[in-house]
C-alpha cells in the first residue's frame, strides 16, 4: 500500500499521524509526505528578512524526521506561511495533482478542514478537490487528521469540530512519534502547550482510551471506496 501524507507545514505530519506513519512503514508500506508550505517566515514582520535561515534548518528537521520515521520521500512547495490565502487555490491544486500523478497512493492523510490555521483548512480544500474521484483515480480513501494547537483552538468555528471515527494502535511507535517531534525543535513548546510532549502523549492516550488500546492516533474517514 502506498501513503500519501499532505501537510501545510513542517511537523503537522508528525503531530497528525507520525505514530501511524512509523506504523505504516514497519508494516512495509511506501509512506510519503507533501509540505505545502515553508513553516517559518510567519514568525517575523518582515517576511523577507531572516527567514532564509529558519526555513533551511525546518526542511533539514523534515528529512531527519523522514529517516526516522520511515518516510520515502518528502516533497516540498514553499508556500509562503499563513498566507495560502495569498496563492490562487487553483495552483495548490494543480501542484498537488502533480504529486498525485507521479505517487499514485491509495490513501491520502491530510487536515481536519475545520482547522483554525488558514493553511490547513486551504491545504484539506485543496486536498479534496485534487483528490476527487474522476474514474481512475488511484486514491481509494482519505482521512484527516488533528494537529494539536490549531484543531483544538477552532473553539465555535463555524466548520464542523473534529470527530474522529478512525483510531490507529500507536502503542508501539509513540516513542519515535515524540522523538520525531522533538527533532523539530524550534516548533516544540513546554506543557501544557499542545505541542508539547506531555500534551501529545496524552492525546495519544486519551484516543486510545477511547478505542480500547493504550495509545492511538485519531481521524476522520473523509471518503472511502471499497
Ligand atoms: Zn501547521
Amino acid at each position: 500500500m502506498r501513503a500519501l501524507i499532505v501537510a501545510a507545514h513542517p511537523d503537522d505530519e508528525v503531530l497528525g499521524c507520525g505514530g501511524t506513519i512509523a506504523k505504516m512503514a514497519k508494516e512495509g508500506h511506501e509512506v510519503y509526505v507533501a509540505i505545502l508550505g515553508e513553516g517559518a517566515t510567519a514568525r517575523h514582520s518582515d517576511p523577507s528578512q531572516g527567514s532564509g535561515a529558519a526555513v533551511r534548518r525546518l526542511q533539514e528537521c523534515s528529512r531527519a524526521v523522514a529517516d526516522l520515521l520511515g518516510i520515502r520521500e518528502v516533497i516540498v512547495h514553499n508556500l509562503p506561511d499563513n498566507r495560502f490565502d495569498t496563492a490562487p487555490l487553483l495552483d495548490i491544486v494543480r501542484w498537488l495533482e502533480g504529486v498525485l500523478d507521479r505517487i499514485r497512493p491509495e490513501v491520502v492523510y491530510t487536515h481536519h478542514g475545520g482547522d483554525l490555521n488558514i493553511d490547513h483548512a486551504l491545504t484539506f480544500r485543496a486536498t479534496l478537490t485534487a483528490a476527487r474521484p474522476l474514474p481512475g483515480t488511484p486514491v481509494k480513501a482519505i482521512y484527516a487528521y488533528e494537529v494539536p494547537s490549531s484543531t483544538d483552538w477552532a473553539f465555535q468555528s463555524f466548520s464542523t469540530p473534529f470527530r474522529p471515527n478512525v483510531f490507529v494502535d500507536i502503542a508501539d511507535t509513540l516513542e519515535i512519534k515524540l522523538e520525531a517531534m522533538a527533532a523539530y525543535d524550534s516548533e516544540t513548546r513546554p506543557f501544557p502547550h499542545p505541542r508539547s510532549a506531555e500534551a501529545l502523549s496524552a492525546s495519544a492516550r486519551r484516543w486510545g482510551s477511547a478505542a480500547g488500546v493504550a495509545a492511538a492516533e485519531a481521524f476522520e474517514l473523509v471518503r472511502a471506496l471499497r
